[in-house]
């Protein structure tokens, strides 16, 4: 079946058509026809851009101001001959979204009905940056396809399954009832790719395994994941705490942001920026976001650039620790992440002198791998270390399948009596 993946955000809408059904899914030998993403929706300048497999880049321009207008560009775009990915619409027959936040009230991947829109749209005060251009990207997705069925598949789905102890935050209780104020993690689709592809590789079941997954992107984040469950993740409430990222502070004393406002005249919405976009590597180094010019800037001698690069490998370490304990101990750590996947230096200095865990990295394994998967740690090491490639677009395409055959898992929580 082809499905569409789109995730749309406020200015952009990334999209992909994949091949796949349940033998494939089974085989690990999902197709991917096509990958693209219109930029700068709402300017005069909008971009598509499309690569298919084998051939060469096409580009487009054109004004587009709003996500309905974006979705018919994909489509004619799709179905024009000289672009020769699909002959008609009638070719994908069903559409994955991402949706960032799914609060209390999504564990699981799900088709999308009036009353789940109702509920997604109720999740919005938990991600009024995110869940509305989500939203909006649906709309204009089932205007052009309005016959095909239409899946969700939520950022947070996956981390429901955290026990109480690990997703409140020590607030008064009546908080966390009255606004859903919790953790919730983001990356979900990410960590529970990387860790069913690790089972795979490592040869074992999901459900025997204690994994730690390190998502390491401009977001960052690492989960605990205990025989298939996520027991504890680093980002929380918001995706800004954890790691260390590419802008954003992740953990810091929250005594800061009174403090700041106070001491700096700043609004809420001043340190709130602060904390999410002028921050993590960038702040610190005054440099950039990026982790590859971060390590240049290292690499010629920059002092801040190197201790913002040691800041974000020492927290990724302390998080392994600490959910490794958490876990009472780890059958395997797994790297992913346009980092996670390239940068030999972070998955060092998280990984070297890290026997007392059972974990022999490997200099040699780490130095040569270049790009793919592949294991980081020694053919001895009790705990493995691996580096995964995600993809997340898989994921949300495998759902939909899912879903419409009806083997969806649910990521439910454990009951609780308050
Ligand atoms: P996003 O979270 O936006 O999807 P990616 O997963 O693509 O981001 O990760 C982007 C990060 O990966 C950037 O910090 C980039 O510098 C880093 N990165 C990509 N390639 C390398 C590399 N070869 N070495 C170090 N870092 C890299």
């Amino acid at each position: 079946m082809k499905i569409l993946v789109l995730n749309s955000g406020s200015s952009s809408v990334k999209f992909q058509v994949i091949e796949t059904d349940l033998e494939r899914i089974d085989k690990a030998e999902d197709l991917t026809l096509v990958v693209g993403q219109v930029e700068k929706i709402g300017m005069s300048d909008s971009r598509l851009v499309i690569s298919v497999p084998g051939h060469k880049p096409y580009q487009a321009y054109s004004e587009i101001l709003e996500h309905r207008a974006a979705i018919n560009w994909v489509m004619n775009t799709l179905v024009d001959p000289e672009v020769g990915i699909l002959s008609n619409v009638h070719e994908i027959e069903a559409v994955g979204h991402r949706m960032v936040h799914g609060g209390e009230a999504f564990a699981s991947s799900v088709l999308i009905t009036p009353e789940v829109v109702n509920e997604i749209e109720q999740c919005s005060v938990l991600a009024p940056l995110h869940n509305p251009p989500n939203l909006r990207g649906y709309y204009a997705a089932h205007h052009t396809l309005p016959d095909v069925p239409h899946i969700a598949v939520f950022d947070t789905a996956f981390h429901q399954t955290m026990p109480p102890h690990s997703f409140l935050y020590g607030i008064p209780f009546q908080l966390y009832k009255k606004h859903s104020l919790r953790k919730y993690g983001f990356h979900g689709t990410s960590h529970r790719y990387v860790s069913f592809r690790a089972s795979q590789i490592l040869g074992r079941e999901l459900s025997d395994l204690r994994l730690i997954t390190i998502h390491l992107g401009n977001g960052a984040s690492v989960a605990a994941i205990d025989h298939g469950k996520s027991i504890d993740t680093s980002m929380g409430f918001t995706p800004l705490e954890g790691l260390l990222m590419g802008t954003r502070t992740g953990d810091m004393d929250p005594a800061i942001v009174p403090w700041l406002m106070a001491m700096e005249e700043l609004t809420l919405h001043q340190v709130n920026t602060m904390m999410n976009k002028h921050s993590g590597l960038y702040g610190v180094s005054g440099i950039s976001s990026d982790m590859r010019e971060i390590e240049e800037a290292r690499a010629a001698g920059n002092q801040r650039a190197d201790v913002a690069f040691r800041m974000f490998s020492y927290r990724v370490r302390k998080y392994i620790g600490a959910y490794a304990a958490a876990l009472g101990g780890a059958d395997a750590v797994i790297f992913t992440g346009g980092i996670g996947e390239n940068s030999t230096e972070v998955r060092r200095m998280a990984l070297e002198n890290m026997d007392w865990m059972g974990l022999e990295f490997s200099e040699e394994r780490n130095l040569t791998h270049e790009g793919g998967e592949g294991f980081i740690s020694t053919e001895e090491s009790k705990v493995k270390a691996l580096v995964v490639p995600t993809n997340e677009e898989r994921t949300i395409a495998r759902d939909v399948i899912r879903v419409l055959e009806g083997v969806m898992p649910t990521f439910e929580p454990p009951e609780t009596v308050w």
